[in-house]
């Protein structure tokens, strides 16, 4: 346990985030280190990954990949080594793998000093000081919410993006997720005080968020209101300054087609979709105990495209669950070529104890699971890269940003995101002062198009300087915070949530 540390005006303890995991990690961990600098703590600024030289590090983590468990206990026979020659700094772990191993972390792994569940993030504070105080382990999951946690104080990484939660846990029982076993059923928050929030962040100069729930279009059944989404959907319309809203992610058993029709109607929510497939296989679809069938799946398809014929569709597939034969597989790929998804998140089926998926016989081998696995990944990449191509002298609008927003130096290049959510890399111009800033939009013409990405080489025009850009010079020049320097996070790709 943690021998006793202290900290004066001129040195204040230092905590580090390590993430792994969806968007509603991410999230959690910015309030997590929102909380722990309202306790006093600073964030570690350094530079690389790291988190040796910190006097809290926290481990976020994520029970859904595959050796979750391998990894985390990894680390933590990491950390107590680093431990041995800073007896004075605390471990916590929090996330996914803390509700479901409990207090067996502290005792696989006790140098670790705090063990909070999903729904105790808010005790995080206190569960340190009195580690520090009682030199003991303090272990402490609650089954169910009690206060929705974006009350919550947030350190948010970025200046103009902003996460905000509409719904916690997923009332949905599909037999390979742990979600529904670790974040527990949904609850909604209410429509009032998520345009709250909203309004504040978009008074500090945010003018792009994304609403996140385990299954964002099943919001609004805790208080019986079915049209609940599509009506959140069309309030953030009204919301001046407020210029791109996003959500994920939505399930298609209960996509309904007012979400459709508010998502087309309304000027600030962006033509991207991110619909998880899972399986084309409806017997594959019905082992896993998802509702839709796959022509109900296209037909979702196939009406947003009629109503945003600019969408961009991404998905994810997981390949080799247990009993998926050849043939269901062809279903999959089949269901991939109609889809025509400008991105997959492809998973390979592994075991995740806790699942009843984990028990059911006719597990496939790994090596069948590989070979199907690369085929599928050449066709959603193949498929991808045409419809990406099909941008190829298109103006499309960039948000550039920081989070992906990676300025190459060898090649004077900086990211941002199109309307419809893809990965664009802009050459800029030699003068500084003319470039963009974190948040601030311009026009690009598209010159080059690869399976993840397009590139825009003539540069950009009618650049605009944003409030959101503002914000982010604010905290610049403040040194308030360093937006280009994000809480490491490791794992899935940045948009997976469960549905
Ligand atoms: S996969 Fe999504 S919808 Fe299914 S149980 Fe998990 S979180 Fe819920």
């Amino acid at each position: 346990m943690t021998d006793s540390i202290t900290s004066t005006d001129q040195d204040p303890l230092t905590y580090r985030v390590i993430t792994y995991g969806c968007q509603m990690n991410v999230h959690d961990s910015e309030r997590i280190g929102g909380l722990l600098e309202s306790a006093g703590y600073v964030r570690n600024e350094a530079d690389d990954t790291a988190s040796d030289g910190a006097d809290i590090v926290v481990f976020n983590t994520c029970a859904v990949r595959e050796n979750a468990d391998n990894r985390l206990y990894g680390n933590l026979s990491h950390m107590a080594q680093v431990k041995k020659s800073r007896p004075g700094m605390q471990i916590a772990v929090g996330g996914c793998m803390a509700q479901k191993d409990r207090d067996l972390i502290v005792r696989k792994a006790p140098w670790v000093d705090v063990v909070f569940g999903t729904h105790n993030v808010g005790s995080l504070p206190a569960l340190l000081d009195r580690a520090r105080s009682q030199q003991a382990a303090q272990v402490e999951i609650r089954e169910s919410l009690i206060d929705f946690p974006s009350n919550l104080p947030t350190r948010r990484d970025s200046a103009h993006a902003a996460w905000v939660s509409i719904s916690v846990g997923c009332n949905n029982t599909c037999t390979f997720c742990i979600v529904p076993a670790l974040r527990g059923k949904e609850t909604d928050r209410r429509p009032g005080d998520i345009l709250a929030e909203i309004k504040a962040l978009v008074a500090e100069g945010v003018q792009e968020i994304t609403l996140l729930g385990q299954n964002v279009n099943s919001y609004g059944v805790e208080f019986g209101d079915r049209q609940a989404f599509s009506k959140l959907l069309r309030a953030c319309g009204e919301i001046e300054h407020l210029e791109r809203v996003r959500f994920t992610s939505p399930h298609p058993a209960a996509f309904t087609d007012d979400v459709i029709e508010a998502m087309a109607d309304t000027h600030n929510v962006m033509p991207s979709l991110h619909m998880p497939l899972q399986s084309g296989s409806d017997r594959v679809l019905r082992a896993m105990r998802r509702s839709y069938r796959s022509a109900k799946f296209l037909g979702i398809l196939d009406r947003v495209r009629e109503a945003m014929p600019e969408a961009a569709i991404t998905t994810d597939i997981i390949v080799g669950f247990p009993g998926e034969t050849d043939a269901d597989f062809e279903e999959t790929l089949r269901v991939v070529r109609e889809s025509r998804f400008s991105a997959a998140f492809t998973f390979q089926y592994s075991i995740r104890p806790g699942t009843p998926a984990a028990t059911m016989p006719d597990q496939i081998p790994k090596e069948v699971v590989q070979e199907r696995y690369l085929r599928l990944v050449e066709t959603v990449d193949d498929i991808a890269w045409s419809e990406n191509k099909r941008l190829l002298g298109e103006s499309v609008e960039v948000m550039f940003a920081t989070g992906d927003g990676r300025k190459d130096d060898a090649t004077l290049r900086m990211s941002g995101r199109a309307r419809d959510n893809r990965l664009v890399h802009v050459a800029m111009p030699d003068d500084e002062s003319q470039r963009p800033r974190p948040g601030d939009v311009g026009w690009c013409e598209i010159t080059y198009a690869a399976p993840h990405h397009l590139v825009a080489d003539h540069g950009m025009r009618d650049l605009r300087r944003t409030r959101g850009g503002d914000a982010w010079q604010a905290r610049q020049e403040s040194g308030s915070n360093r937006a280009n320097a994000p809480q490491v996070t490791l794992g899935m790709p940045s948009f997976r949530s469960g549905a």
